[in-house]
C-alpha cells in the first residue's frame, strides 16, 4: 500500500506512524510517502490530511498544484482518511475566505466551534461500525453543522456529527492519529477486513 500523508503543514510524523500501524495491524506492507509537491498523489493508493490550520494547509496545497490531485484521487474512488483541519480542507465550506476547501466531503464546518473552554477535550465516543467506543482527542476542532445526502454520520458528541464518510473518505474532528488505535483507519482503509483494535 502506497499511503500519501499530505505533509505541507500539521501533525504529518504521527499521520505516517499511525498508518504504518494500521497496515502493520494487517500484515499489510505500507511504505509512507510524504507529499509536499504535485506529482506525488497520483502514485498513491490512501492519502492521510493531517490537522494542523487549515488556513496555512489549504493555501499551500492549492499552491503547489496538489489540490487538483486529491480531487481526481477521490473521483477514482481511492480512500482518504481526513482529520481536524483535514476534515476542514475536505470540506464544502468552511466559512472562512483564506479556506477554499476541497469539496470532497459534503459537509459544512464551523472552525474552533467547540468553545474556548473546549479548546481541547476527550472523549469516549461511539462510532458506527466499532463495537466499543473510540477515545477521542479534540484540539481545537470544528464542528460538522450540515451534512448532504450522500453523507454516513458514524459519531456525534453533543448532538453534533464530529466523523463522517462520504464516499471515499472518512473525516473526523478528533485525531485518530494521536492514539494507538487504529479503529478509524481500519474504517477509511480496510473496510472489508476484520477490525482490529
Ligand atoms: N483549529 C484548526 C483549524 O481551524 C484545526 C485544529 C486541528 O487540526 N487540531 O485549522
Amino acid at each position: 500500500m502506497h499511503a500519501g500523508v499530505i505533509a505541507v503543514q500539521g501533525d504529518v510524523a504521527e499521520h505516517a506512524a499511525a498508518v504504518e500501524r494500521a497496515a502493520a495491524a494487517h500484515d499489510e506492507p505500507a511504505e509512507v510517502v510524504r507529499v509536499r509537491d504535485s506529482g506525488i498523489v497520483p502514485d498513491c493508493d490512501v492519502l492521510l490530511m493531517p490537522g494542523g490550520e487549515s488556513t496555512t494547509i489549504s493555501r499551500l496545497i492549492h499552491q503547489e498544484g496538489i489540490a487538483a490531485e486529491i480531487r481526481e484521487h477521490v473521483a477514482a474512488g481511492k480512500p482518504v482518511l481526513a482529520t481536524c483541519a483535514g476534515l476542514i480542507v475536505c470540506s464544502r465550506d468552511a466559512k472562512d475566505d483564506r479556506v477554499d476547501p476541497l469539496g470532497v466531503v459534503d459537509v459544512t464546518v464551523d472552525r474552533n466551534a467547540f468553545g474556548r473552554q473546549k479548546d481541547s477535550f476527550e472523549a469516549d465516543v461511539p462510532i458506527a461500525g466499532l463495537d466499543e467506543p473510540f477515545h477521542a482527542v479534540f484540539i481545537r476542532a470544528p464542528a460538522i453543522d450540515a451534512v448532504g445526502d450522500g453523507v454516513e454520520t458514524l459519531a456525534t458528541v453533543d448532538g453534533r456529527p464530529v466523523a463522517v464518510r462520504d464516499g471515499p473518505v472518512v473525516a473526523t474532528a478528533f485525531h485518530p492519529e494521536l492514539t494507538h488505535d487504529s479503529r478509524i483507519h481500519d474504517l477509511a482503509f480496510f473496510p472489508d477486513r476484520e477490525v482490529v483494535a
